[in-house]
């Protein structure tokens, strides 16, 4: 019997994931810090560490403070990003695009971002997550077609890799910067991959990107739901 799971959305592209026995934590960048004592107190679930790369709107070096106090943490960090010394070797997995990291309690697989670093695909306790990081479909209109080009492709190319697995929950990046482009990516997504549920990020506190794009995949008929995030701190439980 497949448990229940709960997914909150702390901020930006700060994912938390809670099952049974874990928590999951993703590119949090320090913004919402409510309900987070969990990370700098021991609890009974282990809390998994997931940076992606080391930009500050995924990335803040506080979150290697909790350690001091929770030993009951393990870090799973993108090879760009600077672990401080005073981490033992077992606290933390430094990762590489395109690898599989077997953990016993979780397993985690890589993909390469067309940014920076990595995305993350994890399996824990009979569930599937991913989370893209900055692995986008950058099109910006101020760029040339060469660019754009490649950027869909690499994007594209990417998100291939998924179409074997059936993930629960996937965090993708839908920007509003990118105009009338915002949408590439999620849409690729929902066609692309097996997904139940998709929650978008990195749209810079524009919440109203959420019900555009659910509505998008709503349209076009996919089976992927896109989730309406409507607040930083926002809950969703799923079984
Ligand atoms: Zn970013």
């Amino acid at each position: 019997m497949t448990q229940m799971y709960q997914v909150t959305f702390l901020h930006h592209s700060g994912i938390l994931v809670e099952t049974e026995h874990f928590y999951l934590l993703f590119d949090y960048d320090m913004n919402f810090k409510n309900e987070l004592d969990f990370c700098k107190n021991n609890t009974e679930k282990k809390l998994f560490v997931f940076v992606s790369h080391s930009h500050a709107d995924h990335f803040h070096p506080m979150i290697f403070d909790w350690s001091k106090s929770n030993p009951n943490i393990h870090y799973i960090i993108s090879y760009d990003v600077t672990v401080p010394s005073y981490l033992t070797q077992d606290m933390v997995t430094s990762v590489k695009p395109h690898q599989v990291y077997d953990m016993k309690a979780i397993q985690v697989a890589t993909l390469i971002s067309n940014d920076e670093g990595v995305a993350f695909l994890v399996k824990a306790e009979g569930h599937t997550f991913f989370h893209a990081g900055d692995l986008n479909w950058w099109h910006w209109n101020g760029e040339s077609d060469d660019f754009n080009q490649s950027i869909a492709h690499s994007y594209q190319l990417e998100i291939l890799h998924l179409t074997d697995y059936s993930i629960d929950a996937a965090f993708i990046p839908a920007d509003p910067r990118l105009e009338e482009n915002y949408s590439l990516s999620i849409d690729f997504f929902a066609k692309t991959v097996r997904t139940n549920y998709i929650f978008p990020i990195h749209f810079w506190g524009q919440f109203s990107v959420c019900q555009k794009i659910a509505a998008v995949v709503e349209e076009k008929g996919y089976d992927d739901t896109v989730i309406e995030i409507k607040k930083n701190g926002q809950t969703f439980s799923f079984s």
